[in-house]
């Protein structure tokens, strides 16, 4: 049996797991990313839980192909660098691998978080038979990873997919980065949560929108889950128009809303994609959800990509 430690590291939490060649979670831990400690500590720590995940199988060092960190784009997966995240601003130009590799022998592989979940949900998910499918995370943010002939396609820096900043309405307001109406800015977790706490001028998550929403309670909140969903039929459309996918899988937070979405986007692509074959494109949830992250990342040791 060959091991890889798959490291997710995210701007509040990290979880690690010790994965097998055959996609088997055998032990995993998570920790607070705790912004207040220089990076470099931070990583003492996670690699401290790393080596706790090995001493428990009773497993060393030497009997792991390698590491796989999936970190918050924008990265330099050349350089092994975090580049400028947004959400992990002390660690903006940190030489991650290099830190990793104070503390383990072994191959080291960074690439972008979305990224490595794609190759997650081609490994061991749901989209284990498509050479083509685009992932898309709609969480906190919106990301994706894109898979295209067969291979993971990462862009000359790992910042492929990166459609959280794709325009998608230009009136939709001023996202951080300098453009209006991103994506993420429009359609993410914290853009339903923000819009509808301005609308209803009281703090709510976009669980409890989506609830306000599909039990018919309260029709503001209706309609902008239905504008949120029709901004992701355009995303998604968009990018069966650029990749020509056999196959959208999409998870984060937000995809928990499960059938009301997926029919939303089903039928804005059956509608508005431009090629005839691209309107049948079936959208699916991800299969790993939560362990996507780790595994993925485990899967940069593990497969080839
Ligand atoms: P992260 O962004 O850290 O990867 P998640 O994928 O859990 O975390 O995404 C968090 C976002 O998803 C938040 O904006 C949260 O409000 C939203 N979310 C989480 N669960 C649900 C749910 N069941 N329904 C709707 N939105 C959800
Ligand atoms: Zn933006």
């Amino acid at each position: 049996m060959k091991y890889a430690v798959g490291i997710d590291i995210g701007g509040t939490k990290t979880a690690l797991g010790l994965v097998t060649s055959d996609g088997q979670v055998l032990s995993k831990a998570s920790l607070t990313t705790d912004l207040s400690l220089a990076p470099s500590d931070m990583v003492d720590k996670i690699a401290e839980a790393a080596h706790r995940l090995l001493s428990e199988s009773s497993l060393q060092q030497t009997d792991l192909q390698g590491i796989g960190l999936g970190a918050p784009g924008p990265l330099n997966t050349k350089l092994g660098q975090i580049a400028e995240p947004p959400n992990l601003r002390s660690w903006w130009n940190f030489p991650v691998v290099e830190s990793f590799k104070r503390h383990f022998q072994v191959p080291i592989v960074l690439e972008n978080d979305a990224t490595a979940a794609a190759l997650a949900e081609k490994w061991m998910g749901a989209a284990k038979s498509a050479d083509h499918f685009v992932y898309i995370t709609i969480s906190t943010g919106i990301g994706a990873g894109i898979y295209s002939h067969g291979r993971l396609i990462t862009g000359a820096t790992g910042n492929a997919g990166d459609i959280g900043h794709m325009v998608v309405d230009p009136s939709g307001g001023d996202c951080p980065c300098g453009q209006r109406g991103c994506f993420e800015h429009i359609a993410s977790g914290t853009a339903i949560a923000r819009e509808a706490s301005s609308l209803l001028q009281r703090p709510v998550t976009s669980k409890e929108v989506f609830e306000l929403a599909l039990s018919g309670q309260n029709t503001e909140m209706k309609q902008l889950v239905d504008r949120v969903f029709g901004n992701i039929g355009v995303g998604c459309a968009t990018l069966i128009n650029t990749f020509d996918p056999e196959l959208l899988v999409i998870g984060g937070g937000v995809s928990q809303v499960g059938e009301p979405l997926f029919e939303a986007v089903g039928a804005y692509i059956k509608r508005n994609a431009l090629n005839p074959s691209g309107r049948n494109t079936p959208v699916v949830p991800a299969a790993l959800q939560q362990e996507a992250g780790l595994i993925g990342a485990a899967a940069l040791i593990h497969t080839k990509y």
